[in-house]
């Protein structure tokens, strides 16, 4: 398991947010960022690639960061595409696991 760090929403300062290193640039929660995840994707590939549950990406800031990536620029690198696969597969397991941890 990763270690995690708790810092402050650098945009409000309000939210926090949980970054898994500390190489983790500037810092917005899911609040801050959500306006930029909206937005039409035209590729249908890329529609389905991108189609998580929404608190996939509440939860996990690199899925946000890749997203929003790809809403900015309209792509995103292999490797960016490989990581995301699997954090969403992270997820997925971790939402599937998480009853039995109550
Ligand atoms: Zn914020």
């Amino acid at each position: 398991m990763a270690i995690q760090f708790k810092i402050k929403c650098m945009r409000c300062k309000k939210n926090y947010v949980i970054v898994t290193h500390r190489m983790h640039g500037f810092v917005q929660c899911y609040d801050c960022e959500k306006g930029q995840l909206e937005g039409e994707i035209k590729d249908k590939a890329m529609r389905a690639f991108f189609d998580l549950p929404e608190e996939f990406y509440r939860d996990n800031r690199f899925l946000r960061s890749v997203k929003i990536q790809y809403m900015r620029f309209g792509s995103i690198t292999e490797k960016q595409r490989e990581f995301f696969v699997k954090a969403a597969e992270q997820m997925r397991k971790r939402s599937t696991e998480a009853p039995q941890d109550i």
